[in-house]
């Protein structure tokens, strides 16, 4: 029995959705409305931001794997970055009620594994197995471009009615820095940290660095990003096309070096430039992909007791952690968000994201 509280309104039986068929192959379908089962909540879309890693998913699959295959079954839904209307609750479900406005984290874990039980859901050893109620919207089960999907309770954030859903699905890239920074050790007030790379992470670890009281440094290659990083809290950037980046960056700490590394660029010499500007017993994060596998400078690390972090997602409860930062104003997903486009309109707005036609830095979509 699903539980519907009173003007909840009629859910219909099928919705529109985007599914993805093929290699770059999205198309328009017609999907049944999913039913949310035991703990888990009906959200109606409101508003999906696109992330480099959905561009990454139309084309190559991964990281999204829909019952251990790739996800070009022509059911696949992808869109993980969103916010939207309680719309029907699970059996179980009294910790929302229909018609509140939320934010989501992506994954789900199964709760049962080892990683789960470490409070490490991103982690999740079972990841993709749906039979064992592991959810990653997006990646392995429907995600949000589509009018509604089904989410985990745990997965919920109440939305205060001053942050709008557009603004609010910046709140999962606040929630990915913010577990970045958590990895680094979580004493963020006072030290220098090093923020590589000024895309929609990289800008939003330079803003929650400097709401939590580091001294942030962005470095980046675009000059209009590295003013933008200024602009949400970056103490100096330095752009590494026409400065060195080691030299620069050891010039602006006296020669010391920083405490701490976010590394969101995914660059090739990122990890060593990264190593050779950390002071000694210092950390480092990698928060983006890289392409190729990269070669660095062990022993350097290794006789300046440095440490080497790598996250994956939004982990322990960070995504509470970036609302309750944009709620108090601290941070604000506002200035990210470039081009707006409706649902039916999703093509172009790829598009736009992925080849960053006028200048996009987040795009978002609305049914
Ligand atoms: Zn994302
Ligand atoms: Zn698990």
């Amino acid at each position: 029995m699903l539980t519907k509280a009173a003007g909840a309104g009629k859910i219909p039986e099928v919705m529109k959705a985007w599914a993805l068929f093929g290699p770059g192959d999205l198309r328009p379908v017609t999907k049944p409305v999913p039913r949310p089962g035991e703990a888990e909540v009906l959200v109606k879309i409101e508003a999906v931001a696109i992330c480099g890693t959905d561009i990454e998913i139309l084309r190559n699959g991964l990281p999204a794997m829909v019952g251990g295959k790739p996800p070009f079954n022509g059911r696949h839904v992808i869109g993980h970055e969103y916010a939207g209307t309680v719309a029907v609750l699970g059996p179980t479900v009294d910790e929302f009620r229909v018609g509140d406005r939320v934010v989501v984290e992506v994954h789900a874990g199964c709760g049962r594994c080892e990683r789960c039980r470490h409070g490490m859901y991103t982690s999740c050893l079972n990841y993709s197995n749906t039979a064992k109620r592991h959810r990653a919207n997006g990646f392995t089960t429907d995600g949000a471009f589509a009018e509604y999907a089904v989410n985990h309770v745990n997965t919920l954030c109440a939305l205060p009615d001053h942050l709008s859903f557009e603004e609010a699905t910046l709140i999962v890239t606040a929630g990915t820095a913010l577990y970045g920074l958590d990895v680094l050790g979580g004493l963020i007030a006072g030290a220098t940290l090093l923020v590589m790379g000024p895309g929609p992470i990289g800008l939003m670890a330079a803003a929650c660095g400097k709401a939590l009281g580091a001294h942030v440094i962005l470095t980046g290659t675009r000059e209009n990003r590295l003013a933008l990083g200024r602009r949400l809290g970056a103490d100096e950037t330095v752009n590494v096309k026409t400065q060195n980046a080691v030299d620069t960056i050891q010039a602006l700490t006296g020669g010391a070096g920083v405490d701490l590394v976010m590394e969101c660029s995914g660059a090739p010499t990122a990890i060593n430039e990264a190593l050779y500007v950390t002071k000694r017993g210092g950390r480092i994060c990698l928060a983006a992909f890289s392409h190729e596998p990269v070669l660095f400078d062990a022993a350097h690390m290794v006789r300046n007791n440095i440490y080497l972090y790598g996250i994956r997602g939004e982990g322990q409860g960070a995504v509470r952690r970036g609302l309750a930062l944009m709620a108090q104003g601290k941070i604000s997903g506002k200035p990210f968000i470039t081009h707006e486009f409706q649902m039916d309109d999703l093509p172009r707005a790829l598009e736009t994201a992925e080849k960053r036609l006028g200048d996009a830095i987040k795009v978002v979509v609305k049914p």
